[in-house]
């Protein structure tokens, strides 16, 4: 697969905001006791970047490895409606905007990271 400059340039900007969205640029602390592997789905989740199927230019939907749902965004989905976080998601309401609430849940996720990192460990986020 090959990107344009500006194709790259959308990925990096979407990703920044994301970025900000989701974390409001905290440090995931305290990261020295996170394992690796723990890390790496923080850190997915935390850049939000899109997984590679989605970077193809023919990508419609790509099926949950968790509950099987074909999502559009999957990081979306897994973050608002999959069945396997529901547990990320006690407050209901937030932004109309789909991904703007997706952000929200994850930074109120970040905050109590010993309950995500159940949550990643037994259902890892898409990649
Ligand atoms: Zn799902």
């Amino acid at each position: 697969m090959t990107c344009t400059a500006r194709q790259i340039d959308e990925l990096i900007e979407e990703q920044a905001a994301w970025y900000a969205k989701a974390t409001a640029y905290r440090p995931l602390l305290p990261a020295r006791q996170l394992s690796r592997a723990d890390e790496v789905k923080l850190h997915r989740l935390r850049l939000g970047y899109r997984t590679l199927e989605e970077l193809r230019d023919d990508f419609e939907s790509r099926q949950c490895d968790h509950c099987g749902h074909l999502a559009r965004h999957p990081l979306r989905h897994y973050l608002l409606s999959c069945p396997a976080t529901a547990q990320l998601r006690q407050q209901i309401g937030g932004p109309e905007d789909d991904e703007d609430r997706a952000a929200l849940v994850l930074r109120r996720a970040l905050e109590d990271l010993p309950r995500l990192l159940v949550v990643v460990r037994s259902a890892p986020p898409p990649r």
